[in-house]
């Protein structure tokens, strides 16, 4: 319960998905919170506003929006993809479940998910939101900021006594406290950038696709991903190499990105008769990770989200690790009261090993996607996986499952599946197909795995 003794103001920089969620979550705890962004009320305004990106919610994200009370509202306009349907280059389709029965990933719209956090805060009395302001300087010592209206160009300077830089993965606070003292950071980028494109909704509003799956054309080194959207339409993303035979840089011309579609993805292109046009209007996006520490500044400045830990989109758990970060934050604030010191210390300490797992998972994941799932060995593996799965339900939960659907902190989870990986190559030489798990022999050298294991 909220403890007006204790309760002080409070600052986020940035209303984004974590932003947003974060003043929640501080104003239930009975804390006065100031947000500022930088860009305009996306609930005003803009008419018309293209076609909304959509993102995976998985267990992490809805623990969260399940404590500040959104959950069943979120649910309502979210759809559960159960499985992975991918398209061969003949537009044959293989299928892989993510988890047990009604276990699914769940699309949802960023805008209408910001939207809908925006609103919420907005009904709370302890939030102000400040639209237009942008983070100019951060002076952390002092602890005072600098913000410019987007609109007027006034600038105005405030000072603070806590700061939570939830200010996305360009932050601006980070960008500060990278100049004190012994700050460790790093970014690295991929070769690949991606372009987002669309399958056009069927003539009555119907899905063209498969609706509640994640579709996916592997390519070996490179793939397209497509997510449903409400309205029958999908986004489809392309993961692409910068440069090489098949790149960014090789398709320049409209009659050149059609025949390079038709030859390597025949089944969508009648699905999409915007392509080309979309192809060369859409921005070309840059895939990187980001790694810093500390993510505190004494007591004074906590950065959470993108802003500590940027990572790159293919397991589909930035915004559901930054949602997590908020549920961390929040037990940490739910035990040790108002000892920030502790909480923000604690909570880098918590944190950090298992943003870093992520950001491995993350890249390991992008092989998986754009590689192995075209490869029938590699299905069979997770056939198999499931069964031992089934069959040891307490020792062997698979790695996509720990991350996507448990609580596990990811460290744990990326250990795990590292060991689990092992087991499963020992064991695929011995299975050639979906019966042979059964065969005795293959029987007691699981039992043996299980038994080391345990
Ligand atoms: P952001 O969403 O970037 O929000 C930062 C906010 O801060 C913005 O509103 C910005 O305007 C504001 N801001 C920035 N600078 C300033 C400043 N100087 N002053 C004031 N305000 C400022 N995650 C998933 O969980 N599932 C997915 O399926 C998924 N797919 C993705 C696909 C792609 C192609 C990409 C690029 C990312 C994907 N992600 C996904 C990751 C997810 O988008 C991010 O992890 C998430 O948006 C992070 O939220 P955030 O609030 O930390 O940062």
């Amino acid at each position: 319960a909220p403890d007006s003794a204790t309760a002080e103001p409070l600052t986020i920089m940035g209303a984004g998905l974590v932003g947003s969620l974060l003043s929640l979550f501080l104003a239930r705890r009975g804390h006065q919170v100031d947000v500022y962004e930088r860009r305009a009320d996306m609930r005003r305004g803009g008419a018309v506003e293209g076609r909304s990106i959509n993102l995976a919610l998985s267990d992490r994200g809805w623990r969260a929006l399940e404590a500040v009370g959104i959950g069943d509202e979120i649910r309502q306009v979210a759809i559960p993809m159960y499985r992975r349907v991918m398209h061969d280059v003949h537009g044959n389709l293989s299928f892989q479940p993510y988890g047990k029965d009604n276990q699914a990933i769940y699309s949802v719209s960023r805008a209408g998910l910001n939207r809908t956090l925006l609103t919420l805060a907005e009904a709370e009395p302890r939030i102000r939101l400040h639209f237009n302001q942008q983070l100019t300087s951060l002076d952390p010592r002092h602890r005072r900021l600098e913000l410019r209206d987007t609109v007027t160009g006034q600038e105005q300077e405030l000072a603070f006594r806590r700061l939570f830089g939830t200010d996305g993965a360009f932050s601006a606070v980070r960008s500060a406290l990278q100049k004190t003292e012994r700050y460790n950071y790093s970014q690295s980028y991929l070769d690949y950038g991606y372009k987002e494109l669309n399958i056009e909704p069927g003539p009555d509003g119907e899905w063209l696709l498969e609706k509640n799956a994640l579709h996916i054309w592997p390519r070996g080194q490179y793939m397209m991903i497509a997510l449903p959207n409400l309205d029958g339409s999908f986004n489809c993303t392309l993961f692409f190499p910068y440069e090489g035979k098949h790149s960014f840089a090789s398709l320049q011309t409209p009659a050149q990105v059609q025949a390079f579609f038709e030859e390597i993805f025949p089944d969508v292109v009648p699905l999409m008769p915007e392509l080309t046009d979309e192809y060369f209007r859409n921005p070309t996006g840059s895939l990187v990770t980001i790694r810093c520490f500390p993510w505190a500044f004494d007591d004074d400045v906590l950065l959470l989200g993108d802003a500590s830990h940027a990572i790159v989109p293919f397991y589909g758990q930035g915004m559901n690790a930054g949602f997590e970060d908020c549920t961390v934050l929040n037990e940490l604030m739910e035990q040790l009261g108002d000892d920030w010191p502790a909480i923000f210390s604690q909570f880098q300490q918590q944190r950090k090993p298992n943003a870093d797992a992520m950001a491995e998972l993350a890249v390991y994941n992008f092989e998986e996607m754009r590689d192995r799932v075209g490869d029938p060995r590699f299905l069979l593996q997770k056939k198999i996986e499931s069964k031992i799965s089934a069959q040891y339900p307490d020792q062997w939960t698979p790695l996509y499952s720990q991350v996507t659907f448990s609580h596990t902190p990811y460290a744990e989870a990326w250990q795990s599946g590292r060991e689990q990986e092992q087991i499963m190559s020992r064991l695929m030489s011995h299975i050639q197909t979906e019966t042979d798990y059964d065969r005795p022999e293959v029987q007691a050298l699981v039992a043996q795995e299980m038994a080391a294991r345990s």
